[in-house]
């Protein structure tokens, strides 16, 4: 497990792996931080494959190619908007990372990169989000063998700091 999680600090978009994730809104038109940034580096026939996809629900997850990504993949998942701490929202962000990677799983995915879903303009908090993420990539991989790597992308040192403290205490558990 230790060497299969790996959290990494930067820009998710220059990752080489077989599909990077995109926390989505539910038009799957674009939006800012993360979205915008895959969608820039991607190119306009990002946004083309998106617009068929008619949008996507909250933790539910689509799959595109990347275009002019390294990442042959994006999944694209919608994280719930942290409202009231209810534990709704939890079980919304924890089925993004399960189907994610179901979907990864069904297309023969083997290294994939997540951004901290709903942590930017949806205001989950990062402590409470990046523990729901582990211990569903936890679940995932003591089941399934097909995904080799899994990276946690942080942008900034202090989310880096924190991700992978909280890493490294689930992984003693
Ligand atoms: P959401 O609407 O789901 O909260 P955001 O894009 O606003 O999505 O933020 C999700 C997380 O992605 C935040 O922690 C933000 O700092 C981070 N982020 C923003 N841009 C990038 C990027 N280029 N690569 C990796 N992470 C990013």
């Amino acid at each position: 497990m230790k060497d299969k999680i790996i959290v990494v600090e930067g820009d998710i978009t220059k990752l080489d792996v077989d599909a990077i994730v995109n926390a989505a809104n539910r038009s799957l038109l674009g939006g800012g931080g993360v979205d915008g940034a895959i969608h820039r580096a991607a190119g306009r026939e990002l946004l083309e494959e998106c617009r068929k996809l008619k949008g996507c629900e909250t933790g539910e997850a689509k799959i595109t190619k990347g275009y002019n990504l390294k990442a042959k993949w994006v999944i694209h998942t919608v994280g719930p908007v942290w409202r009231d701490s209810s534990v709704q929202e939890d079980e919304f962000l924890a089925r993004c990372y399960r189907n994610s990677l179901a979907l990864a799983k069904v297309q023969g995915i083997k290294t994939i990169a997540f951004p901290a879903i709903s942590t930017g303009a949806y205001n989950f908090p990062m402590d409470r989000a990046t523990k729901i993420a582990i211990k569903e990539i936890k679940n995932f991989l003591l089941k399934n063998n097909s995904i080799e790597k899994v990276f946690l992308v942080c942008f900034g040192i202090s989310a880096y700091k924190m991700t992978q403290r909280i890493l490294e205490k689930s992984l003693e558990d």
